[in-house]
């Protein structure tokens, strides 16, 4: 059984949240981006969300209303350049957990070659 789920500024609809760099130009970029989303599928929309990313520097209030509601927030960046991660604490937030394809599970970044992100 589904529940519907209502995009309300503050209200906690999801338990945490992942903000992900989604860097189309790098393998690292986009293998961030798959994992996020492989993470919503696998544990559902009610335990996480990913954030928008765009919506923190833009002060979208339900983005921001969303971020102060979740229990924890977690950023998954490609490279070293962090992108997310800055992001996120530019806009005023603590990020509980942040990974790095390049640091934490060695990737190699190189430029995408990918014609499709779909298998
Ligand atoms: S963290 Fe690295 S891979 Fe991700 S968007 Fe920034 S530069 Fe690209």
């Amino acid at each position: 059984m589904s529940e519907e789920m209502k995009w309300e500024a503050g209200r906690n609809t999801h338990e945490n949240i992942i903000y992900v760099c989604f860097g189309g130009l790098s393998n690292t970029g986009i293998t961030a981006a798959l994992a996020a989303l492989e993470a919503v599928q696998e544990l559902g929309l009610k335990k996480v969300a990913i954030g928008c990313l765009a919506g923190l520097p833009t002060n979208v209030a339900p983005v921001h209303g969303k971020t102060k509601a979740a229990g924890k927030i977690v950023t998954v960046d490609g490279c070293p350049f962090e992108c997310s991660k800055k992001v996120v604490e530019a806009a005023g937030f603590r990020v509980n957990k942040n990974i790095v394809l390049t640091k934490d599970i060695g990737m190699k970044k190189r430029r995408s070659t990918r014609t499709s992100v779909v298998t």
